[in-house]
């Protein structure tokens, strides 16, 4: 590893942290200067999103205490990468490229397998979508989360630098597609490439042949490719109706429960 690879090994956590407050107080203040939608949130509410943010954050971090990035520096040299001799930007690139497909099939199965969309369902339960929706998971799907990509980082071979930068693009996205934010028309040609918060939105519409669209996490390629992509939802933006028909009530207490209703 070169010297700036060990320093970014060794700062990641705080690396990542940093990234991760300093991203939320942007769209935070971006979605009150330019919104999509005419949204009440209250204190509660986006405190109650940051606390799951948090439980979640620490509940893995006791469970995996390096992170992802200890994993993949233990494992160097083995997975799929370590059989083929690439130069280590292309490594780096591959590895990004395959985690992030790994993700939308990850995400893709909190939707289609029963079992896991009871923990899914805690996420898309949030009825009024601004930044602090990007926080709001399950433990449950915190943990199977956690070991889906532990897999995969594993199996790929990925080097720690590109997981790190992979988490970090992760939690940046997923800020950035969850915000209440008016792109105008950057929204559609970014699309191109990239999900964005309309595209994102749609995936929490209420009706489910919207919530079954729209999988993607940071690349929109994945969506196309695999047949689940919706430009714009039925309704405008402005009257989607977000959220499940079976959770009205969307506190943390609310989330937290979610998996066990009936
Ligand atoms: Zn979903
Ligand atoms: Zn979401």
């Amino acid at each position: 590893m070169t010297e700036l690879e060990q320093f970014i090994a060794a700062h990641e956590a705080a690396l990542r942290a940093g990234v991760m407050f300093g991203l939320l107080a942007v769209f935070f203040v971006l979605e009150r200067a330019l919104p999509r939608r005419v949204q009440k949130i209250t204190a509660a509410h986006a405190a109650g999103n940051l606390f799951l943010g948090l439980l979640n954050g620490v509940m893995v971090r006791l469970i995996v205490p390096g992170g992802l990035a200890a994993l993949a520096l233990f494992n160097a040299g083995g997975g799929v990468l370590g059989l083929i001799a690439l130069p280590d930007w292309a490594a780096f690139l591959v590895s990004i490229i395959l985690l992030d497909f790994v993700l939308y099939w990850h995400h893709r199965a909190f939707h289609e397998i029963p079992l896991l969309w009871r923990l899914h369902g805690a996420h898309h339960s949030d009825r009024n979508l601004h930044v602090t929706s990007a926080l709001r998971f399950h433990p449950g799907e915190a943990l199977v989360s956690t070991a889906i990509k532990a897999a995969a980082v594993w199996l790929i071979g990925a080097p720690a630098v590109a997981v790190i930068f992979f988490e970090i693009l992760l939690n940046g996205a997923s800020l950035f597609n969850h915000a209440n934010w008016r792109l105008g028309r950057i929204d559609g040609l970014l699309q191109k490439l990239i999900v964005t918060p309309d595209m994102h939105r749609l995936h929490h519409s209420r009706a489910p042949r919207e919530s079954r669209m729209n999988y993607g996490f940071f690349l929109s390629v994945w969506d196309r490719l695999f047949a689940s992509y919706q430009n714009q939802p039925r309704q405008a933006h402005h009257h989607i109706d977000l959220g499940l028909h079976e959770a009205e009530n969307d506190n943390v207490l609310a989330a937290l429960w979610h998996p066990f209703n009936r």
